[in-house]
């Protein structure tokens, strides 16, 4: 009995839920808490993001309050002092808070323009915005690192806006999943709680990255890139794709410009924009609804989405006034047409293509191409000449 009085029953007397904001994906947390100082953190299993898991660098948030390294008063480079040299004293935050309001209030009153306002990763950025927006610069700026904002943009512009705790790849629909251009283990919990499910339930995971650690070490092939060739391996899988005829035809028509055609006039100030009918309402000058496709059933240019009608993606067409026009479709095909997988080889030894029947080249992996082939839809995604 004497032995486990003396155990301490709990090392926290209070838990705090929040969320951890070491990086951008936002995991909830429960910070543990004795005496009001934090013991440790974990991951909050009530969470509907992270389910309870935890980074080490989450975990170790706690040195963001009491790392005895953090800074904890403003420092002032000392009188004297060479830029770069490091040497500062620490002031009090009323001199500071005095300092800036001198300097900032004549910027203010001469360019506000030249005060350029950089803000680390924190949570702050609507405000620190809202205050340079304030001040009257419209140079304000914040951490956007390449292991995040690139992947943002990617998939923005590609499924249509994700980003960690906004969503993230459908892998419950997903056979195949191939993640590139990802800084190492610089993702959510989320992703690692969901590639987990998808491998359990069959689904081969590829990784293309320089370094085999993190994702790599647990993917079903790892694709060991040359660092900097990620674009030539994308350029090189369009050609493939549009080459094999392996895209999904009614998605293109239906979601994206692919059939949208293009003044392709050199001459013309409108040359490289999209064609638009001015017999047809525009409907927004932001967004325009005039765009035209050139219907296969009745040989000329229609309204997008007209009814009944059905565009070419590739060709090369004259508008009534003589315009030379082409689908968007057709562009990206004569885009990538010289960036076939011998020319990314070239870049990176690990796009080895090989030879699969007679004429055709694929991929290495022959994964990576199914992954294609699991995409196309219907008799129409196959063949070129029912593609057009
Ligand atoms: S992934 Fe790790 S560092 Fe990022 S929010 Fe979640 S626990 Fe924190």
């Amino acid at each position: 009995m004497a032995r486990t009085a003396a155990v301490r029953p709990l090392s926290a007397d209070e838990i705090k839920t929040t969320t951890c904001y070491m990086c951008a994906c936002r995991c909830g947390i429960r910070v543990h808490l004795r005496d009001g100082a934090v013991r440790y953190i974990d991951g909050n299993p009530d969470h509907p993001l992270n389910q309870g898991v935890i980074c080490a660098k989450g975990s170790s948030g706690i040195m963001k309050q009491y790392s005895p390294a953090r800074l904890t008063r403003p420092l002032l480079r000392k009188q004297g002092a060479e830029r770069g040299a490091g040497e500062f004293e620490p002031i009090s935050w009323e001199q500071a808070f005095s300092l800036l309001a001198e300097r900032l209030a004549k910027i203010r009153a001469t360019d506000p323009k030249k005060f350029a306002l950089f803000t680390g990763r924190d949570q702050m950025q609507a405000l620190t915005g809202l205050f340079a927006r304030q001040f009257g610069t419209p140079n304000y700026a914040a951490h956007g690192g390449f292991c995040s904002v690139n992947m943002a943009t990617g998939m923005i512009y590609t499924i249509g806006g994700s980003f960690w705790e906004f969503g993230g790849p459908d892998l419950d629909r997903a056979r195949l999943f191939v993640m590139l251009g990802t800084a190492e283990d610089h993702h959510s919990n989320p992703l690692k709680i969901a590639i987990s499910k998808f491998k359990r339930a069959g689904g081969k995971f590829v990784s293309v990255n320089p370094v085999r650690t993190g994702y790599s070490a647990i993917a079903d092939e790892w694709v060991p890139i040359r660092p900097g060739t990620d674009g030539a391996l994308l350029l090189a899988l369009v050609h493939e794709i549009l080459a094999l005829g392996l895209y999904d035809r009614e998605f293109l028509v239906r979601y994206t410009n692919a059939g949208q055609l293009v003044n392709v006039d050199e001459a013309s100030d409108r040359w490289g924009l999209l064609v638009r009918l001015p017999e047809v309402d525009e409907v927004n000058p932001q967004y325009p609804q005039n765009h035209a496709w050139w219907d296969r059933h009745t040989d000329r240019p229609v309204p997008t989405h007209a009814r009944g009608a059905d565009p070419f993606l590739l060709g090369a067409f004259r508008m009534a006034d003589g315009t030379p026009v082409k689908p968007a479709f057709q562009l990206l095909e004569e885009r990538v047409a010289r960036y076939t997988p011998e020319w990314a080889e070239r870049r990176s030894p690990a796009f080895r293509p090989r030879p699969s029947g007679a004429s055709r080249t694929r991929w290495a992996s022959p994964r990576a191409t199914s992954a294609s082939s699991c995409r196309s839809r219907g008799p129409t995604a196959g063949a070129r000449s029912t593609s057009r």
